[in-house]
């Protein structure tokens, strides 16, 4: 839970705020204050628990400007909202924790105003890694990139930078914003290595370039390079570019859940199941090592339909996949195959433990009470599992469906496991 503290004056302002935050944000809690001694005890009873602010200038208890330098000072994100640009504002503006000031003048002030809070939050989970000779410049980038809220890894030039590209820490870096002359490895160098690793749908890259040098310019965009940030920078301009293109990174992403996943479960889908076992499948038959593919179905499934309707049904089959993910490791690749069966695909087990973790399973959809409203809903599942080495996952499909059929027949509420003939 993410807490927003807001301070106006406003009641209006105040509820305008609350809405469209609850509206773009989930998991937020708001804190809201008319005066600067109310932000003060919120503040004080809410020690480094707060995400970020939105502070009006004008507040009836004190100097102007007083309430959003409290906030700074506590370390707190803060956005201003004042009626008009002056003196005493520039000034804050100098402050650490304070990113931007926007007036109230501006008819789309609160969307705006939400919106940068959505950007800073959702960048305090984004690494950055800067890569630059100059202490001088890296110390000017970093200082402003933790303004926005970023986590800030820093290289000296372009081979440390593609060492640590290459190691685990590389996966956790969504920006590499990266210099062009520096010793050993220079930035295009770097942008047309990165790329043969990273595509442009998970990695953003941006050349920091003096604006004059537009022959470097094009050679990072021919790179790969995803856009350039000019040197010596502004704010605002590395605010708004950082941002935009972590935006398209959000629409990848987006893109490829719609298409990975089930829309009323979230599960992966079948298209999805295909694609990703290929891979673990060879993988494990290069290791000569043994996997497990489960089909889970709940049974009498119908009656669940013809007893409470479809609607009650659709939350007793997104039960499987809570249950599931309660049980299983968050590598175990769980997809739902059709109406209410699901597909399993399980690495790095034991048959012993094939065994044991699907019957606990088995008992734990048992023993699951879904308490609606009036009803309470219960039911057993069915699961057929292939186990064995194999590369060929049509086959390892086929066995656990034997298998399922056969605790079907067997009375239901059954674990059946057939081992993959070795040949
Ligand atoms: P068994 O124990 O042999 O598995 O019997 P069952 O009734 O569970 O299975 P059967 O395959 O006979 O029926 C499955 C039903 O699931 C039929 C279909 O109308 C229903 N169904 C399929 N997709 C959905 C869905 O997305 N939502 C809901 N509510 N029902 C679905
Ligand atoms: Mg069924
Ligand atoms: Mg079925």
């Amino acid at each position: 839970m993410k807490k927003i503290l807001l301070v106006d004056e406003s009641p209006a302002t105040l509820s305008a705020l609350t809405i469209e935050i609850k509206r773009h944000m989930s998991n937020t809690e708001i804190l809201a204050a008319s005066t600067y001694r109310e932000a003060n005890n919120i503040i004080r009873h809410n020690q480094n628990q707060i995400s970020a602010a939105i502070v009006n200038t004008e507040l009836p208890d004190c100097e102007e400007g007083q309430g959003a330098m409290l906030a700074s000072s506590h370390n707190i994100a803060t956005i201003v909202l004042n009626k008009n640009e002056n003196n005493v504002l520039k000034h804050l503006m100098t402050k650490k924790n304070i990113l931007d000031n926007i007036s109230t003048a501006n008819p789309n002030f609160i969307a705006y105003a939400v919106d940068f809070v959505k950007k800073v939050l959702r960048n305090y989970k984004e690494s950055v890694l800067l890569v630059d000779d100059s202490k001088l410049f890296r110390d000017a980038f970093k200082n402003d990139l933790h303004k926005l809220g970023f986590h800030v890894i820093e290289a000296i030039d372009g081979k440390e930078a593609f060492d640590i590209m290459a190691s685990p820490q590389g996966e956790s870096i969504s920006v590499v914003l990266t210099d062009y002359n520096m010793p050993n490895m220079d930035g295009i160098e770097l942008t047309m290595r990165l790329r043969e690793r990273f595509q442009k749908d998970t990695l953003a890259i941006l050349a920091i370039s003096a604006t004059e040098d537009v022959d470097a310019l094009t050679q990072f965009i021919k790179a790969g390079a995803n856009d350039f940030i000019s040197k010596p920078h502004q704010f605002e301009e590395l605010n708004v570019r950082i941002n935009a293109n972590l935006d398209v990174l959000e629409l990848f992403k987006e893109a490829k859940n719609l298409a990975n996943r089930d829309f009323l479960t979230g599960a992966y889908n079948r298209r999805y199941f295909f694609e990703a076992s290929s891979a673990i499948l060879n993988k494990n038959h290069r290791k000569n090592a043994p996997i497990a593919v489960a089909t889970v179905d709940i049974d009498n499934f119908k009656n669940i339909n013809d007893t409470y309707g479809h609607d009650i049904g659709d939350i007793a089959i997104k039960e499987v996949v809570t249950v599931l993910h309660k049980s299983l490791r968050k590598s175990d690749l769980v997809a739902r195959f059709g109406g209410e069966e699901f597909c399993i695909l399980l690495e790095d087990i034991s048959f012993e433990n094939t065994l044991t973790l699907f019957d606990k399973l088995r008992k734990n959809f048992k023993f699951n009470d879904i308490e609606l409203k009036d009803i309470i809903v219960n039911y057993t599942v069915s699961i057929g599992i292939s186990y064995g080495r194999s590369d060929d996952i049509d086959e390892m499909l086929k066995v656990s469906d034997d298998a399922l059929y056969e605790a079907k027949s067997r009375g239901k509420d059954t674990v059946i496991l057939h081992q993959i003939q070795e040949k």
